[in-house]
């Protein structure tokens, strides 16, 4: 395997950081996750843009143009034969001292990793998954925006512990104000009387790329789809309940804290969905 590092394509042995970065001290730093299908880099743009919004955010200057990282991507892609899978691009803050001073840190680490992907089981996607409401509340965005997809996933990672523990895949996080926020690293879209309702980016979630094709394929399948607020009633309550994201792609959710959902099946409009997802991803068409 070959990965990108810092401009260069280097054997996963050489692929090294220094302990010094500030992303390995403490977390600083952004990342993306991105699928490959057909040789080419799924809504490239748009990960590309959140990946600098992220950046922006913790105030991280990204040593290379939207469009170097991702002629970057593609080199990487080639280097090793990728035509079908999954990147992992990564900018750490770079070697700064022990403190957390982040302005001492001059020059960000970029990496990229080209390698296949398989979240959950072919079975998983046919029968539908069972999952709980975690305990550990969604970080609020008055802690750290959501929005960010920054490298600091221990809020996620507790969530992902709890799922663990009670013998399922993912955990449904609640934010502040007890209302649905998100999964772990997936967002969650209900289905009730044949209308699609996911929660609003306000209620603390990261606007995954994978739920905003979702909402498109959504209107051209001419299914009503809202975003507003979601209590843990109405999760109980739902006809149908999938997750959403890069790795995941769709994937039905059947149980929830034990309790069956809807007839305990994938629901139609998840399958139709699903269907709709895997024909756009194959078809290369951009939305
Ligand atoms: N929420 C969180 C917390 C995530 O980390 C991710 C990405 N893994 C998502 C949602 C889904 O986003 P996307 O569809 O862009 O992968």
């Amino acid at each position: 395997m070959k990965v990108w590092l810092n401009g260069k394509l280097v054997t996963k042995g050489e692929a090294k950081l220094p302990v010094f970065d500030h992303g390995t001290l403490y977390g600083d730093g952004v990342f993306e996750g991105i699928r490959i299908y057909g040789q080419r880099i799924f809504q490239a743009q748009a990960h590309i843009d959140r990946l600098f919004n992220s950046a922006r955010d913790i105030r991280l200057a990204i040593p290379y143009t939207k469009q170097e990282l991702i002629d970057a991507m593609y080199e990487t892609l080639q280097a090793n034969s990728v035509t079908d899978g999954y990147i992992r691009l990564v900018v750490t803050r770079g070697v700064g001292t022990l403190g957390l001073n982040p302005f001492k840190c001059p020059d960000p680490n970029t990496f990229i990793i080209a390698d296949q992907v398989a979240l959950y089981p072919d079975e998983m996607y046919k029968k539908g998954m069972a999952v709980i409401i975690a305990k550990t509340i969604r970080t609020s965005a008055s802690m750290l925006k959501p929005s960010v997809k920054s490298l600091n996933y221990l809020n996620n990672i507790l969530a992902k512990i709890e799922a663990i523990d009670a013998g399922v895949a993912e955990a449904i996080m609640l934010n502040a104000q007890g209302n649905v926020a998100e999964c772990t690293g997936v967002n969650l879209f209900i289905v009730k009387d044949g209308q699609l309702v996911t929660p609003l980016a306000s209620a603390g979630i990261l606007e995954g790329i994978t739920r905003a094709v979702v909402l498109i394929l959504a209107e051209r399948l001419e299914i009503p789809a809202e975003q507003k607020n979601i209590m843990p009633e109405d999760l109980y309550a739902a006809d149908e309940c999938f997750l959403t994201g890069t790795a995941a792609e769709v994937i039905s959710v059947t149980k929830i804290d034990g309790k069956a959902i809807g007839t305990g099946q994938p629901g139609p409009i998840t399958r139709k969905l699903l269907e709709a997802f895997r024909e756009y991803t194959r078809s290369g068409e951009e939305l």
